[in-house]
């Protein structure tokens, strides 16, 4: 058998160089491996073998030495989340506190006044304000505009009166509420005069800070169990007419003057604020949750032996064609994600800056694209995660191969801060408004969608003969196409009868979609394009071509239907395609593992035995299932007899 380390020695590229491109800079790569290597010397930020077979309490109060642990290795930078990065790829579960800095904070920041931040900034970053996100109620969560909860001006006293009104308006999901959070910044509907200026953001204390007991008017908890996610306090909560003072309203883009008169002014989208920035978390450091699947599954699979070859010697079962074909698309995709993740991070950077001075030109085309990319990522990191996991046949169901806890923990991204197809449904209204705007105003076309500038020529595109070179002219090419088709299917339906909104919600569902995640697809491939350039040394920029080909062939090869219905390809085409797939499966599978192994992930925070560096799964399976278990540590006699106990006497 060949060993991990012979693998690594007969690769041809520059891994470095690799890191360098997917943490911004072979620098951030090396701190960010250091810091890897710091966490293996720390007991505290380690997640306990054992971790799984723990009460949810025990889970829970676990984390909290763990997170403020990892809080003092990056000296407390807690208002910066590119400091997150390394934590949270370290600890895999979920953190305490992680929504409240990741939004509550964020959304102070954007949304409240000088003054404001002034008054609550130091309080919340150094957790004395530990306030959480609440938003979702238990009747809407995608429709925020129907929330029900109410923030009614009293003129007299200047304040809010805060209140659920029904069993809908209770508040239900926010994280860090069920037990960790002493305030809330509540979204509820702002009500002057009883006349209704839509959904707002309020500061609201709802516990005291020295008791941590429910404050007056408050009905507050967790809401209970869910797939993984444990260490989570999601929670319930409802306003019996509580007051608050009017200072409370995060009042950078909406004020009230002590008569009642509301001042709105910029972009209303600017009250998302929050959730894009949380987006952005979960654009850039999320995904590399996946490269903790792919390094676990790529490295077993060299491991692993199953049947023999003609020479009776054991097969690795990465020698097989269809593990490949399970494992090495998602490590094109990973790459794919990622340094695409890195682009469209510094345009909501500078989309930001430019917010900060009055501009609003590019909240639009930044929003989209982050409610894309969003869904297309998390529904990545996800489906990875159980690839990876029957990749690994039996072994990767333990938890100890470290692949179940990455989906349980991964799988509500597909659904908070947007819910993945909601997301995609506002990509693609976007995209139809570019349509439009390639007609009339072809200049004002953002430069993350220039394809549409040039839409006559990419519905001209043909390729009988298939070519590497063809890949990116045949993505735009479907998505185009099939832009252009959901277009005129809503212009058939409206011409039929139907208002534009009931065409849209029950003709034209599946379209969109389509369109908007075919459209992400595009991006992906054009970001990891553009990003390769950067590479100097030759054979490792050789490997990282054959994977952005691997990748852009995978894609187009998964709905090929758009391509063929228009002429744009033969069979024969999609045939040359098929072979290429074949070819590059067998090029890229001797440097996978240095591939994978370039996001320098270290033991500790794979939490496997079946995927560490020095590829011994067997040893350490056995000695985890022998030493870790604490079920073996169970006095079996007493156990025995109470089962004996319970058994019916026949
Ligand atoms: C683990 C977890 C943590 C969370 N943390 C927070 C938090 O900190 N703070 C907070 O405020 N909230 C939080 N949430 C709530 C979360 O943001 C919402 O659950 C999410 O936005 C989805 O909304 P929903 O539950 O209303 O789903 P729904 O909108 O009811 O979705 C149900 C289904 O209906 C479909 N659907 C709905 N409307 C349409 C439409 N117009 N067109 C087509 N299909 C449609 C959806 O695609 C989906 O398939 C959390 C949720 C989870 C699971």
């Amino acid at each position: 058998m060949i060993s991990l380390e012979q693998v690594r020695q007969q690769s041809k590229i520059d891994k470095m160089q690799v890191a360098g491109l997917i943490y911004g800079s072979q620098e951030r790569a090396k701190e960010i491996q250091q810091f890897f290597l710091d966490c293996e010397k720390v007991p505290e930020v380690q997640t306990n073998a054992d971790f799984y077979n723990w009460s949810r309490k025990k889970q829970f109060l676990s984390k909290d030495k763990q997170g403020f642990s990892f809080m003092k290795m990056i000296n407390n930078k807690v208002d910066d989340m590119e400091q997150y990065t390394g934590p949270m790829i370290y600890s895999a579960t979920t953190n305490h506190y992680g929504v409240y800095l990741g939004m509550v904070v964020p959304a102070v920041k954007i949304l409240g006044t000088d003054e404001q931040i002034k008054a609550w900034l130091d309080d919340l970053i150094n957790i004395r304000k530990a306030a959480c996100y609440a938003q979702t109620e238990l009747g809407h969560g995608s429709d925020i505009q129907s929330l029900q909860t109410t923030a009614t001006y009293d003129k007299q006293r200047e304040e809010f009166i805060i209140n659920t009104p029904t069993i809908q308006a209770a508040k239900f999901w926010p994280g860090d509420l069920g037990i960790l959070a002493n305030w809330a910044l509540v979204f509820a509907q702002l009500i002057v005069d009883d006349k209704n200026y839509g959904v707002q953001s309020f500061m609201v204390q709802i516990r005291d800070v020295e008791t941590h007991k429910p404050l007056n008017g408050i009905e507050v908890g967790d809401i209970g169990p869910k797939i993984g996610y444990q260490v989570k306090d999601n929670g319930f909560l409802k306003f019996n007419n509580v007051r608050i003072p009017k200072f409370n309203m995060l009042a950078k883009y909406i004020s009230i003057t002590p008569q009642g008169n509301v001042i709105k002014q910029g972009d209303p989208k600017i009250s998302y604020a929050s959730m894009m920035m949380m987006r952005k978390l979960l654009n850039t450091v999320y995904p590399k949750a996946a490269a903790i699947s792919l390094t676990i599954a790529l490295r077993y699979s060299y491991t692993r032996q199953q049947f023999t070859n003609d020479s009776k010697i054991e097969n690795s079962i990465i020698e097989y064609q269809t593990q490949q074909h399970k494992l090495l698309p998602l490590l094109a995709n990973l790459f794919a994600v990622v340094l695409s993740g890195n682009m469209t991070s510094k345009f909501v950077d500078f989309n930001f800056n430019e917010v900060q001075n009055g501009n609003f030109q590019h909240m639009n085309a930044c929003h989209s694209l982050l409610c894309g990319t969003k869904a297309n990522y998390t529904h990545f990191v996800v489906n990875c995660a159980e690839w990876c996991r029957l990749s690994c046949g039996g072994h990767g169901y333990a938890h100890y191969s470290g692949l179940p806890s990455i989906y349980q923990e991964h799988c509500p991204n597909v659904t908070l801060e947007g819910e993945n197809q909601i997301m995609f449904l506002q990509l693609a209204r976007y995209l139809l408004k570019l349509l439009k705007t390639s007609q009339k105003n072809p200049q004002k076309i953002p430069e993350q969608f220039s394809l549409f500038k040039k839409i006559d020529q990419i519905l001209q595109f043909k390729c009988d003969q298939f070519q590497f070179s063809n890949i990116l002219s045949l993505l735009e090419s479907s998505v185009i196409h099939l832009i252009t088709q959901t277009g005129m299917k809503m212009m058939q339906e409206i011409q039929g009868g139907l208002n534009p909104k009931s065409a849209w919600d029950y003709k034209l569902g599946t379209s969109l979609w389509e369109s908007a995640n075919y459209f992400i697809e595009y991006y992906k491939f054009v970001c990891f394009q553009k990003t390769i350039l950067q590479v100097t040394h030759l054979q490792t920029q050789v490997v990282l071509t054959n994977l952005l080909n691997l990748f852009g062939i995978t894609i187009l090869l998964q709905n090929p239907l758009t391509l063929l219905e228009n002429d744009v390809v033969t069979q024969q085409t999609i045939k040359q395609m098929k072979d290429q797939y074949e070819n590059l499966l067998t090029l890229i599978k001797p440097e996978a593992l240095v591939l994978i192994e370039s996001f320098c992930l270290a033991d500790g925070g794979l939490r496997t035995t079946i995927g560490r560096a020095d590829g011994k799964p067997y040893e350490y399976t056995y000695d985890w299932a022998l030493n870790e278990n604490s079920i073996n540590q169970m006095e079996l006699t007493s156990v025995v007899n109470q089962l004996k106990n319970c058994r019916p006497k026949l």
